[in-house]
């Protein structure tokens, strides 16, 4: 191959894939639980380490190293470590690089289930946690502890847009010493590289963007090797690995992941302007628009705006939800990263179990509707909700 760089829409469909003696132009799918030695001492060498190869899937399978290679390429990163959904690499994380003890600094806008996982299932493990306001710098820093190991963060977060300034968290996490993980969901590495910001680990749910079809559950985390063979050896034992059939689905997600996100942006900033004019409307949180309060820093920091618009109608959860039930066209589901768009309603599904009152505190008022854009054409998509903010 050439020995100038490869641009990521090559890498995206290039990167990664192992061939057979077969020389099948489409990545093959290993379905095998174990793979055989050729004798007792290739055995030997295989299990410890000494020489490199596949001895069982819950450790590696080639399927599977194509998809972290791929991703790895993608996301700048050393290497990567595939896990059977988001959680489980949010999970993983936590116990490769934490024990009883140690204190996370998370910020408070992050996904339902990982507020769970780090505030109401790891103290019981030892394991201390301080959710601090996004966006306010200080207060990451006040938040550090002689004990601090880890800081995390979502940026774009769910459902506000909120913009985190990677490269000024990182120099907060590693000035104590700590960690800095980012969960790359909602940008994918078509949109935002945080290793190049400075974060050290990336955290992926592969089932949103990376598939981009909602068909399979996936998760990875990518980093220095150093930092990786750790979650691997916590992976092999424990058991959280990426199904090779997952890791087949996902490869060829990544072979369009550029095309779909640079259109569904654009898909996302169209229907984000119609919003912002709309009078039934009162408020548009995307990061694309010029109003976005963070406009500058994330689009220094991201190549788009995302495809996630949130938006307050006029009139509470009665005109919100009437909005979300006269559509016709897009899907009511809280899931995302769908070419298919999505329409929520934040405070009553996805954030239904936070108190109001926090609720409400956080800007996910009862009005709040997101919707994730998909690949439709974008007049059918605003004129399926235009039908619910007339009259
Ligand atoms: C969906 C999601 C997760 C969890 O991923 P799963 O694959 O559903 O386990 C984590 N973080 C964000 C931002 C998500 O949207």
């Amino acid at each position: 191959m050439s020995t100038t760089p490869l641009h990521p829409e090559t890498l995206a469909i290039r990167a990664g894939k192992e061939t057979s003696d077969y020389q099948e132009h489409s990545q093959a799918m290993f379905l095998t639980s174990s793979f055989k030695s050729a004798s007792a001492a290739e055995a030997a060498k295989l299990f410890s380490g000494e020489i490199p190869g596949y001895t069982y899937s819950r450790f590696t399978n080639p399927t599977v190293s194509a998809f972290q290679a791929r991703l790895a390429a993608l996301e700048g990163g050393e290497r990567a470590v595939a896990t059977a959904s988001g959680m489980a690499a949010i999970h993983g994380l936590v116990q490769a690089f934490l024990s009883a003890g140690d204190h996370i600094v998370a910020s408070q806008s992050l996904f339902g289930a990982t507020v769970q996982l780090l505030g109401n299932i790891l103290p019981r493990f030892g394991i201390e946690v301080t959710f601090v306001a996004a966006t306010d710098l200080d207060a990451w820093r006040a938040a550090v502890q002689p004990n601090t190991k880890l800081f995390y963060l979502e940026t774009p977060s769910n459902p506000l847009t909120e913009i985190i300034d990677i490269r000024a968290v990182a120099d907060i996490a590693h000035a104590c010493g700590a960690l800095l993980a980012v969960d790359n969901c909602f940008c994918s590495p078509a949109l935002q590289k945080p290793l190049s910001l400075g974060a050290d680990l990336v955290v992926h749910s592969a089932t949103k963007y990376i598939d981009g079809q909602g068909r399979v559950l996936g998760g990875a985390v990518v980093g220095s090797h150093e930092l990786l063979e750790k979650l691997y050896l916590f992976v092999r034992s424990a058991g959280p690995t990426l199904s090779a059939f997952n890791a087949w689905v996902l490869l060829s997600g990544l072979e369009t992941l550029f095309v779909r996100m640079e259109r569904q942006c654009a898909n996302a900033l169209q229907l984000a302007r119609w919003l912002e004019t709309h009078p039934a409307i009162e408020k548009v949180y995307y990061p694309g628009l010029p109003s976005h309060p963070q406009h500058e820093l994330a689009m220094r920091q991201q190549t788009a705006g995302g495809a996630v618009v949130s938006f307050i109608v006029k009139g509470g959860r009665e005109a919100a939800w009437k909005l979300i039930d006269s559509t016709q066209l897009v899907s009511i589901t809280a899931n995302l990263g769908d070419v298919k768009t999505t329409i929520t309603h934040p405070a009553t599904t996805t954030h239904g179990r936070v108190a109001p009152e926090v609720r409400e505190k956080a800007g996910i008022v009862e009005g709040l509707v997101r919707v994730a854009v998909g690949l439709e054409h974008p007049a059918d998509v605003q004129a399926d909700l235009a039908r619910g903010l007339e009259g």
